[in-house]
């Protein structure tokens, strides 16, 4: 699953620090995600991660304190928040760790998807969408679109959400944690058949966890964050043969024995 060929920088963290309201919570962070790659991000809980991901985002609670992050040829910290909502979806998709939380849990399925292309200014494409039904393990599309998300376990409604935002063909997914809600059973196979949509769509992966373990099976390059700074960064291999922080060193000998 490991990408050879690494090609450009599609988005650039350049020393970037921000707060909510009087909190800081990133210092100085660097990060580059190059395109087609998996990029891992991997700390313990509390150290940045999802601050991070939501700063990417535009999240109105976070305030860029320094620094900036570049999507592409466009300073995306520059952009007024009205433009960079018109990118995110299309351009840089996000799935979140609470499978629960990305959909209203009584509303039919196909009325939220047909939402969501509405306001992209896309029609439904339920073609489109029953290709990548059928990867995540979702059969008969037909039945599900008519169901609502209370009706289903956690693996599913995570598929539906992990569809939801492969529909939109972004360039960039942002992925949050997004099997911690499941158990291991259903976490494996929901991250393989994420893996198997980026290869046939070409999306570039950034994948938060806390699981080195997991990193470490599926990332071309992985980012070690500690209290809000990011400690190292380069190729798997790399990264697990030759950590150059005591704190990778840590989490390293934390990842259960099996796993090696
Ligand atoms: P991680 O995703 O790595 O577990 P977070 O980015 O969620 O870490 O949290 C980093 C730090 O930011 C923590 O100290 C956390 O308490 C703080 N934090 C997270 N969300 C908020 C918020 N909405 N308001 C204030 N502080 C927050
Ligand atoms: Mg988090």
């Amino acid at each position: 699953m490991k990408n050879e060929k690494i090609r450009e920088n599609i988005l650039t963290v350049q020393n970037l620090s921000a707060a909510y309201e009087e909190t800081a919570v990133l210092y100085g962070v660097d990060l580059e995600v190059r395109k087609g790659e998996v990029l891992c991000i991997v700390g313990e809980s509390g150290s940045g991660k999802s601050t991070l991901i939501r700063t990417i985002c535009g999240d109105p609670r976070i305030m860029v304190t320094e620094g900036s992050i570049r999507y592409r040829e466009r300073v995306w910290t520059a952009l007024k928040a009205r433009e960079r909502q018109k990118l995110l979806g299309t351009q840089i998709g996000l799935i979140q760790q609470n499978p629960w939380g990305a959909f209203n849990p009584i509303r039919r399925i196909d009325v939220q998807f047909q939402e969501t292309f509405r306001s992209h200014g896309l029609a439904f494409d339920k073609e489109k969408l029953s290709e990548i039904f059928c990867i995540l393990g979702l059969k008969d599309t037909e039945k599900l679109l008519k169901m609502r998300p209370y009706e289903l376990s956690g693996g599913m409604n995570q598929r539906i959400a992990i569809a939801a935002s492969f529909v939109l063909s972004p360039e960039l997914l942002l992925c949050d944690e997004i099997t911690s809600a499941l158990d291991v059973t259903t976490a494996m196979a929901v991250t393989e058949q994420l893996l198997e949509l980026k290869q046939t769509n070409g999306t570039t992966v950034v994948l938060v966890t806390h699981n080195l373990g997991l990193a470490k099976c599926i990332a071309d390059r992985i980012a070690i964050m500690h209290q809000g700074c990011m400690v190292e960064c380069g190729d798997t291999d790399t990264i697990l043969r030759h950590p150059q922080s005591d704190h990778t060193r840590q989490l390293l000998r934390d990842v259960p024995k099996l796993e090696r």
